[in-house]
Formats: structure tokens, sequence, C-alpha cells
């Protein structure tokens, strides 16, 4: 278990391995197997492993171990398995926890792969879906049925920023002996409350704010030793999701500036959203701790920061959003988030295109739309960036 550090002395610390030359960094296990001294050995590792033994890299690798380890005292959790990218973590939580005839209750505002595998995978192997508005306390009571085995939400929905009141939502599903799965990816590791407000299992893309600069995709499964032991690494070890030890090694050293580059990006984010409250071209503003936000007093309560990314929608919708982002000099315009480079996306033609208008117009994916990912530039010039681009718009 972790010390009693603080949250930025675990992030460069916690969980180190030095092998027998004594590194300052750690080392990268680039080992699919590991050697045995003899017969014996082999088969004493495989009746049980130790905490220092290791068997194959699709079971476990001691670069990965580290990554795991130090990003589960982060989220203040007993174990954790990472995987290949975020949605083998999401697709490993939610195949491992479910079988044919059980019941889910999800929120319906998610990313899209999560989407897919809610609906059109799970439901294949007879497992019910129900979707509601994540936002409304009484959709989740009426959904939430004695026979539901798993709630599954994004504590803060992609890209429209609303939040859910997971502690009361945990509440209603462990009330039915539900397991909640958190897909956890906007809260950010450095902000999240999920363990606290009760999930059992929280759910990142480390391809997001862990990595935090563009280059691997990953992910993790956290919770408890006994879920994570017991549940998930049967099925990830067995179906391949494994992080390679490489990507591993990327994250492990991502994690140690996390914190410094997450509360700058939110301070920059903060800055830009007031910034751009009230702007005669926008209809409106999404961003958690701005107050006009429709749930600013439970994102207040629930969130020691507003985030990194806020949502902009231009009154003059397809056309005006296209003008905007193409105008933009520092802002790049990609589908991901996160990133050290700010990032502009068009959510109705790009990552939501697929759903059909009236999805998109429940979801408040509006045609003019922007979602905005904050960086690690001067927050100055982000928003200069952004006045002059909105002038063109
Ligand atoms: C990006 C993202 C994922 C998927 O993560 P990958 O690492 O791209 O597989 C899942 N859920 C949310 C909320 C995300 O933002």
């Amino acid at each position: 278990m972790a010390k009693n550090w603080n949250k930025r002395t675990k992030l460069v610390h916690h969980g180190v391995r030095r092998s027998q030359y004594g590194e300052v960094s750690e080392a990268i296990f680039l080992t699919q197997g590991f050697v045995y001294d003899s017969a014996e050995a082999a088969e004493a590792r495989f009746i049980e492993a130790g905490e220092d033994e290791f068997i194959y890299a699709r079971y476990g690798n001691p670069t990965v171990r580290m990554f795991e380890d130090r990003i589960a005292a982060l989220e203040g959790c007993e174990d954790a398995f990472a995987t290949a990218s975020g949605m083998a973590a999401v697709n490993a939580a939610l195949m491992a926890l479910l079988k044919a005839g059980d019941h889910v209750v999800s929120s319906r505002a998610l990313f899209g792969s999560c989407l897919y595998i809610l609906e059109e995978v799970l439901t294949r192997f007879g497992v019910e879906v129900t979707f509601v508005d994540g936002t409304d306390l009484d959709q989740w009571k009426t959904a939430i049925k004695p026979d539901t085995k798993v709630v599954f939400l994004e504590s803060i929905s992609n890209p429209t920023l609303e939040i859910i009141d997971l502690k009361a939502v945990c509440d209603l599903a462990h009330a039915v002996g539900a397991k909640v799965v958190v897909d956890n990816a906007f809260a950010t590791p450095i902000y999240s409350y999920a363990m606290t407000c009760g999930a059992d299992l929280v759910v990142y893309s480390t391809t997001k704010h862990v990595d935090g600069q563009g280059r691997c995709l990953g992910g993790v499964v956290l919770g408890t030793q006994e879920l994570i032991r017991k549940s998930i690494e049967p099925y990830l070890k067995h179906t391949g999701g494994a992080m390679s030890p490489f990507n591993a090694w990327v994250m492990l050293k991502s994690l140690e500036t996390m914190d410094l580059r997450v509360r700058a990006q939110t301070a920059t984010a903060q800055r830009l959203a007031e910034a751009l409250d009230g702007h005669p071209k926008l209809v409106r503003v999404a961003f958690p701790h701005l107050p006009g936000h429709p749930q600013y007093r439970l994102a207040k309560e629930l969130m020691e920061e507003g985030g990194t990314v806020l949502a902009i929608d231009l009154k003059g919708g397809k056309a005006a959003a296209f003008k905007l982002l193409n105008a933009l000099e520092i802002f790049i315009i990609s589908n991901n988030f996160a990133d050290a480079k700010s990032i502009v996306t068009h959510p109705a033609t790009t990552t939501h295109q697929r759903l059909p208008d009236d999805r998109k117009d429940a979801l408040g994916i509006t045609p003019g739309l922007i979602r905005v990912s904050c960086g690690l530039e001067h927050a100055d010039d982000l928003i200069s960036d952004m006045m002059q681009a909105l002038d063109q718009a």
C-alpha cells in the first residue's frame, strides 16, 4: 500500500522497482518472457507467482507493474491492471463483470467506442442495456432494477461536459448489488473523485492526461485487489489486452509531471472559459466551473478544478465553426484531447459524425459546437488566438 505521501511525491517515487544496477530512472523491461532457475522454480511460479516474479508479459511485466502500482497509489486504490488502450480497459471492465441475461444501466452521453461496446457488442451476447440521461436522477432510479448487475457512466460527458451526481448513482446501484464502472477520462486522475463517491472500478484512457504528450495509447482499470485480481486480471491476461512495456515506461515517466501539467492546463482552461463567456458570437460556453454551467453547484462540490476541456457553441452553426477552426493559429485541429498542444475538435462532423441527427440533438452536439482542449502553451497566447479567430468566424 502507498505511503502517506502527497500525490505529487507519489507520482515521482511510488512503485519504483530497482534492478541490481540501482538505476535512477525506471528501467524498461522490454521482454516477453522470464527465465526460471530450475524446473521446480517454473512449477512453483505457475502455482503462485510472488511479488517480484513474472511469467509472461501478457500477464504482467516489471515496468508495467511499476506503472500500475504508481497510478493505483494516486487513485487511492488497492490495485490496477494496465491495458493496451482506454478501450481495452472499458471492454475488460464490462466483459469481466457481465454474462448473458444480465442487465446494465448506462448514461447515454458516451464516447463513441464505449457506445459501440454497450449497444452492439454486449447486446449480441444477451446482455440487456438501458440508457438514461445521466444528469436526471429520476431516470437512474427508474432504470436500476433488482437484476441490474453493472452501472456504467462517464463522470463528465464528452463533448458537452455534463456532470453526473456520482455519489447518488453509486448509492442507487449498490442498493441492488450492482457494480459501478466509471470512465473517468475527463475528470483526470489528478482531480478524480470517483472512488470517494463509491465507484467499484475506475477506468482511464491513459492516452489522455497520463501520457499528455500525444505519443502512446494506453489504459488502466483500477479497483480493489479482489476485483482486479479475481475478475479483471483473468479476463485480460487470457484475452490479450496488455499494455506494452515500452508504453508503460512512457506512461510511468509521464506520471512524474502529470500533476504540474494538468494543473497548468486546468488553470488555462478556466481563464479561457471566463474570457469567452458572454462573447457575442457564442450561444454558450460549457465549462464545469463557470457559474452558467447547468450543474455548477454539483461541479463545485465534486471537482477541485473545472478540468482541461471546454466546449463553445457558435451562433453561426457549422459554417462559423469551420471558419473559426481554420482561422486558429496555435490550436491544432485534431480529435484527441489532454495533449500538451491545444486541440480543437468539431464533434458533429468527426467524433460523433456516425450518430443520427436526433441523437446529436439529445446530446447537445449542435452544428456550432467545438470542443477545446487546453494544452501547455501560455494562456495569453491561447486567448488571443481564440479571440482573433472568433473575429473572423
Ligand atoms: C479516449 C477515450 C476513450 C478511449 O481511449 P483510447 O485510449 O483511445 O482507447 C474512452 N473513453 C473516453 C471518455 C475517452 O475520452
